[in-house]
């Protein structure tokens, strides 16, 4: 109406609303997540009013320990650690290399990891740097549903395994491993465990105790608090050697000036991602089975990949015969929705995803899957419009794909 009355002709008016992109349908929630209004309200003071830095000695800068502290132990109760378990890292990738290098730094006669064919990249490739250090990687196969054969694991623990590390839940299928009883066995062996536990906040009760790890890493914008945040859980009395090396923050384990702001955000979301947890087992669980079983119905030639059960509630992984994924995503951005598949691009080239790979798919199978993954703020009507949409896309890309892609599909 304003640009109407300032003489804006009305056919430009008309242009302009068609030009207005559609509403965001977001299913992509294991990438990244929205930093939730709670959680931008707690933080804006630290940005704003509280900008000092906390190992100053004058109060400006020196209360804001308080304020941290308070941060940690509503991290710390996420996951039923005690606050002086808790390190305040830069992000999830950070955590997972500075318990591994922690692991094998403090046990200098150990030689060799053991984790899997699908963990992220980041533990990924701190174990190929550490191979060309001369340390020994064995990298654990899947089974097709992409599960983890507790057995196998007890015959490759060595008597120079350093540690173990094994995510608790994958981010490309959701598929969830057995990460207490792996523990279990490590301590019986003598032998450190982590786990990435990246991708479970406000989806999984998750409990240090139970779980029985020495090491656990979470990532700030994976559970609605800001990018730039994670945390590393350090079992009491596990010997650790700092990754960082500088000031004597996080009580000497973290040097670096902290992200004040980022560690608050961090607290309010932990507090959020539990009392959330029910939502996600109910709710969007409900949602992304709609979503599953809808895709899974209206198109042929379609998937799920990974077990299942036991797995995320908010994450599915379909395969979609005779067409490649990244034709998917882009037609489903031109209608507002985002969706991702786990292929890296690496210079220009797609790699399949090597967790698909590792399940035991084909690669042009790996190349046609498409993961969704829900959140808090997702609703049944983005469910909808993924699947008003999502056939006549697959239906367009096969009719269009090379005739050995649409023979491959049959
Ligand atoms: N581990 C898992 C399972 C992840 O999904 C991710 C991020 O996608 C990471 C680790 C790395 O976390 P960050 O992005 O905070 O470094």
């Amino acid at each position: 109406m304003f640009l109407y009355r300032i003489g804006v002709p009305e056919w430009t008016i008309g242009i302009l609303r068609f030009m207005q992109p559609p509403p965001l349908c977001y299913f992509d929630a294991n990438a990244t997540t929205r930093i939730a209004p709670e959680v931008l309200e707690a933080m804006l003071p630290f940005l704003t009013e509280h900008w000092g830095n906390p190992s100053s000695a004058y109060a400006f800068g020196h209360t804001l320990v308080r304020a941290i502290d308070e941060a940690r132990a509503k991290a710390a109760a996420l996951i039923h650690a005690e606050p002086r378990e808790i390190v305040f890292t830069s992000c999830g990738t950070e955590s997972i290399n500075a318990a591994l290098h922690s692991a094998l730094t403090t046990c200098p006669g150990k030689r060799h990891v053991l984790t899997t064919a699908v963990e992220h990249s980041s533990t990924i490739k701190f174990c190929q740097f550490v191979q060309k250090q001369g340390y020994e990687v064995t990298f654990l196969p899947v089974d097709t549903d992409g599960a983890l054969d507790l057995r196998q694991i007890e015959t490759f623990i060595r008597l120079d395994t350093a540690v173990v590390s094994v995510m608790l839940a994958n981010n490309e299928t959701g598929v969830l491993f057995p990460v207490s009883e792996l523990a279990a066995i490590c301590r019986s062996k003598g032998v450190l465990c982590h786990t990435d536990a990246v991708q479970t906040p406000g989806k999984l009760n998750i409990d240090v105790k139970q779980l029985g790890v020495d090491f656990l890493s979470l990532s700030g914008h994976k559970l609605y608090a800001p990018k730039g945040v994670g945390l590393l859980y350090v079992k009491h009395q596990t010997k650790f050697q700092p990754y960082l090396l500088g000031g004597g923050q996080e009580r000497g384990r973290r040097g670096g000036t902290e992200n004040v702001a980022g560690i608050i955000g961090f607290g309010r979301a932990s507090e959020l991602a539990l009392s959330n947890l029910a939502d996600a087992n109910t709710r969007v669980r409900v949602l992304r089975d709609k979503l599953e079983n809808g895709v899974l119905q209206a198109i042929p030639g379609t998937v799920r990949n990974g077990g299942s059960e036991p797995r995320l509630p908010n994450t599915s992984n379909i395969a979609f015969a005779g067409v490649e994924a990244e034709g998917i995503l882009m037609l489903l951005d031109q209608a507002g929705i985002c969706a991702s598949s786990g292929s890296a691009c690496t210079t220009g080239a797609l790699d399949p995803s090597h967790v698909l790979l590792a399940m035991g798919c084909r690669p042009a199978r790996a190349r046609g899957s498409v993961r969704f993954s829900l959140g808090s703020y997702n609703k049944e009507s983005e469910v909808d419009h993924l699947l008003k949409h999502l056939p006549a896309i697959v239906e367009k890309l096969r009719a269009n794909a090379p005739i050995e892609s649409q023979m491959a599909q049959s």
